[in-house]
């Protein structure tokens, strides 16, 4: 699986000049199967995009997302439709992405009757057993989305996922909506079924934190682009990249006195219309110089075998997270 994207949104009405927002800018990454594959960055930085490109549930501008040797691009409505069974996604906020009007067993069935998977009595077994699989009671397959709490509806998205038998799901900030206490329950939960059913995840954060124990690899996105791409533990290790060294830092360290994350990344992300030039970080980077303002610092691989773009990683390495601050 592989892609190679750029997605660009026109925005402005009819009778504004549109401007283009450039969410996506020439990613290309390749998803190995069985692996638990991690999108991070602020929100705006293009990874919910990219999450949703991956399943074509919106078109790519240009380039093109290969899933195990197709394009998908190129596929027409009947072979997407087979497609969208084995690729699912689970939204950040499962009450929003829930109907309301139909009851949970309904919800959980929908990908059985649209792939014609089972009918009647076959159907609603298949809705109880995954219901359980999910840590729901099947007994509680008449109930509405408003009676379950928002761990629980989580889990209906997840089983209304499972329903179709994926073999890719996308989870776009699943847990980031719930309070903490649930989202080791949900992650937990995420991870059990990847194993029992040989999913491939592809997981969207602006957490580190919650990707650190669940992720095999981490693509770290900025305004659009990947500015780093390592397997996890060599990425918590030893960031390579300013931008990564900075999420990393802005990790809050768990003790009752330590309520705050220390805020090291300030400012916002510039507007995404007019990304800053040559290194896009380098508003809001600490080790930028004069080559970052004018050239665009390609993603080049390390010798460990990860990527990062950055001109100076090399001399950055090892000094720590700085302060990031605002640009002037
Ligand atoms: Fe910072 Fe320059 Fe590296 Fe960009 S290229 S991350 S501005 S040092
Ligand atoms: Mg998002």
């Amino acid at each position: 699986e592989g892609i190679g994207l750029k997605k660009h949104f026109g925005g402005g009405g009819l009778l504004s000049k549109p401007t283009i927002v450039r969410a996506v800018d020439g990613v290309s990454l390749g998803v190995r199967r069985g692996e638990t594959f991690a999108i991070v960055g602020e929100s705006g930085c293009g990874k919910s995009t990219l999450g949703r490109l991956l399943l074509r549930l919106i078109e790519a501008t240009e380039g093109d997302v290969r899933y195990e040797g197709r394009s998908i691009v190129k596929l027409d409505k009947g072979e997407l439709r087979k497609l969208r069974r084995e690729l699912q996604i689970i939204f950040q906020d499962p009450f929003a992405s829930l109907n309301p009007r139909m009851n949970v067993g309904d919800i959980i069935a929908e990908p059985i009757w649209l792939h014609n998977l089972a009918g009647g009595r076959e159907k609603r077994e298949r809705v109880a057993d995954l219901m359980r699989t999910v840590g729901l009671l099947p007994t509680h397959m008449d109930r509405y989305p408003h009676e379950f709490s928002g761990g629980q509806r989580q889990r209906i998205g997840i089983a209304r996922a499972l329903a179709g038998d994926p073999k890719l799901i996308v989870g776009d900030e699943p847990v980031s909506a719930l309070d903490v206490s649930i989202q080791a329950q949900i992650i937990n939960l995420l991870e059990d079924l990847k194993d029992r059913f040989g999913l491939t995840l592809v997981i969207v954060a602006h957490d580190l934190a919650v990707i650190r124990h669940m992720s095999d690899r981490v693509a770290v996105m900025y305004l659009g682009e990947i500015v780093e791409l390592s397997e996890t533990d060599a990425l918590f290790d030893n960031p390579l990249h300013p931008y990564t060294q900075a999420l990393l830092a802005a990790i809050p360290i768990p003790s009752p006195t330590n309520r705050q994350p220390k805020a090291l990344l300030q400012g916002d992300v510039p507007s995404p219309a007019a990304p800053p030039s040559g290194c896009r970080f380098h508003t809001r980077c600490p080790h930028a110089r004069a080559l970052c303002k004018e050239q665009h610092p390609a993603l080049e691989t390390a010798p460990d075998g990860r990527q990062v773009a950055c001109h100076f990683w090399r001399e950055i390495q090892g000094a720590g997270a700085g302060s990031i601050s605002a640009p002037p």
